[in-house]
């Protein structure tokens, strides 16, 4: 990896991990949102005809926030190679990944044959 490839990856690295954080705190507060709109609905109806809905919409954030905690997780993994200059390298056989699949995915630990 050269220079400059080097610098342009941690670039791209910490984007992502910039971009990552503000996905996280969206969906954070789109649940602030719902357990608020959740907590109204009980308030005034007992019967809670939006209840299944509501419940679907909240397995769907939880789900997103979860994704995009790994995400976050995998992305600072990456940060953490880069600084020991192990980026980018396949932590399974220990071969380059290819840059087309460090492009498409910065917090790539694996080259496509290890992929998990
Ligand atoms: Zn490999």
């Amino acid at each position: 990896m050269s220079r400059t490839s080097a610098a342009a990856r941690a670039k791209s690295v910490a984007d992502r991990r910039k971009e990552l954080a503000a996905l996280l705190e969206d969906a954070d507060r789109q649940l602030a949102e719902l357990r608020h709109l959740r907590e109204s609905l009980h308030d005034d109806d007992e019967h809670d005809p939006d209840g299944v809905s509501l419940s679907s919409e909240w397995s769907r954030l939880e789900g997103l926030r979860q994704s995009r905690l790994e995400a976050l997780a995998e992305i600072d993994d990456a940060a953490a190679r880069l600084e020991r200059g192990e980026y980018g390298i396949c932590s399974v056989c220990g071969k380059p990944i290819a840059a087309a699949r460090l492009d498409a995915r910065p917090g790539a630990t694996e080259c496509i044959d290890h992929a998990r």
